[in-house]
């Protein structure tokens, strides 16, 4: 059954000045089903322009380190105070500003810092929209060691926003169970948007940004690729999982849970439909089969060959305990009858190179062991690729035909996604050809 309640998120260059702030107005009016709304703080007008993120992070960095804060902060304060001027609304935020600046220099903490840049963006909201202001410190909670407590949360914000005909809810920060302030990782709004979704069962989540959704490809890498219309939470999951931008990672969560769609549109070109984030779908595309690509570089590849591995019990295992012992954790794990090979983040791999290989030798003495860097991963995901026979072929043959090497082939069991591992001089021309292959 329909609630009749749209969640909406509007990220920070869509908040980033009193224009934009209209422009929101008409999007939230523009429906009357569209009752909770989660702001970021103001972010950049302009290329150059500084987020308010940032400014408030800085005030936090000099007033720890005993410098005087004064300037930047009375630069945060004129973000707002232009706001509000432009918006021509009746709000003095003076005595907010007081109590901020006292409180970052009596050490209230990083994170609160950071969160009053959604804190004040909520109130001039509200007070803009007519709507009621609803902080998010009282039911957004996280646990003493610092992750997110999802069942108490959507307890407590649920029975809250049954109060509300409508509310604006800032983003990115809930609170410790002693009541200091905790904020989510950075672009953090979009998980309290998903977390708002679910506690009031809307039927979509609305995160509004500056692009008309996702792209099948990096615009950086390919050039004007085809835009994403529909995609499954665990498409976008790969995708995301390997550098497609837009959405938190973690935003997926707490809707998938509660099967809410979630659409990505654009505040600056609101008759764009977007992108339609759905459990799952019908909709399968049969014309490209692929729904995007994506791709990172920086991993490495450790290789250990010995003779008869396959039939040595509990090789692999004490291969992966070696790695899990220096608190690293594996990405892939493509092998062989006689070889295992580990691909791993090269960053991380270099805090412990020679005692990860000395810890392999001396738990299964293998008959040679490298570690090569500077592999990139390219993931082809499409759901509608179970559906079509030679997918793998024509991806390899892309690859092949321009002349790149593949050092690693990974298909996933669900058949939803092929990841292969290159070069990263070849990156963007594979990304390129498997693109062209697929999207004519
Ligand atoms: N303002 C925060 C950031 O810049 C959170 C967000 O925008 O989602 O990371």
């Amino acid at each position: 059954m329909d609630s009749n309640i749209k969640v909406l998120k509007f990220g920070g260059s869509s908040l980033a000045d009193a224009e934009q702030f209209r422009k929101v107005k008409n999007i939230v009016m523009a429906d009357e089903r569209r009752i909770y709304v989660i702001p970021s703080a103001p972010g950049k007008r302009f290329s150059g322009d500084t987020k308010v993120t940032d400014m408030l992070y800085e005030c936090y960095n000099v007033a720890e380190s005993g410098g005087d804060i004064d300037e930047i902060f009375s630069k945060v304060c004129d973000r707002y105070n232009s706001i509000i001027e432009g918006l021509g609304i009746d709000l003095d935020l003076s005595l907010e500003y007081q109590h901020i600046k006292w409180a970052i220099l009596h050490h209230a903490g990083r994170d609160y810092a950071a969160s009053r840049g959604e804190y004040l963006n909520g109130i001039i909201l509200a007070k803009f929209l007519d709507y009621d202001f609803i902080d998010p410190s009282t039911y957004i909670k996280f646990f003493d060691n610092g992750t997110f407590d999802s069942e108490i949360t959507n307890t407590l914000l649920s029975t809250e926003l049954k109060k509300h005909k409508n509310g604006v809810i800032p983003g990115f920060y809930g609170s410790m169970p002693n009541g200091t302030i905790r904020t989510f990782s950075r672009g953090g709004s979009d998980i309290t948007g998903s977390i708002v979704a679910r506690a009031a069962l809307a039927d979509i989540y609305e995160n509004w940004t500056d692009v008309s959704g996702f792209l099948s490809a990096d615009p950086r890498i390919v050039d004007n690729p085809k835009g994403i219309s529909f995609i499954t939470y665990r498409e976008l999951r790969e995708l995301s999982y390997m550098g497609a931008g837009v959405l938190h990672e973690d935003a997926i969560f707490p809707v998938r849970f509660a099967g809410i769609p979630i659409n990505i549109r654009n505040t600056n070109a609101p008759e764009d439909t977007g992108t339609m984030i759905v459990p799952c779908t019908d909709v399968f595309d049969s014309e490209t089969v692929i729904t995007g690509i994506a791709g990172k570089k920086g991993f490495s590849v450790i290789t250990i060959e010995k003779a008869m591995m396959n039939s040595e019990k509990g090789f692999g295992r004490k291969v992966l305990e070696a790695i899990e012992k220096e608190g690293l954790s594996f990405e892939h794990l493509p092998s062989g009858i006689d070889t295992m090979c580990v691909v791993l983040h090269t960053e991380e791999i270099n805090t412990c190179r020679d005692r990860l290989k000395n810890r392999i030798c001396a738990s299964v003495e293998p008959d040679s062991i490298s570690i090569e860097d500077g592999l990139a991963l390219i993931a082809v995901v499409g759901r509608s690729m179970v559906k079509a026979k030679g997918t793998a072929v024509r991806v390899f043959k892309a690859v092949a035909d321009s002349e790149i090497n593949i050092r690693m082939i990974d298909q996933g069991s669900s058949e939803l996604n092929i990841i292969i591992g290159v070069d990263e001089k070849d990156f963007e021309k594979a990304t390129n050809a498997i693109y062209h292959e697929f999207v004519k």
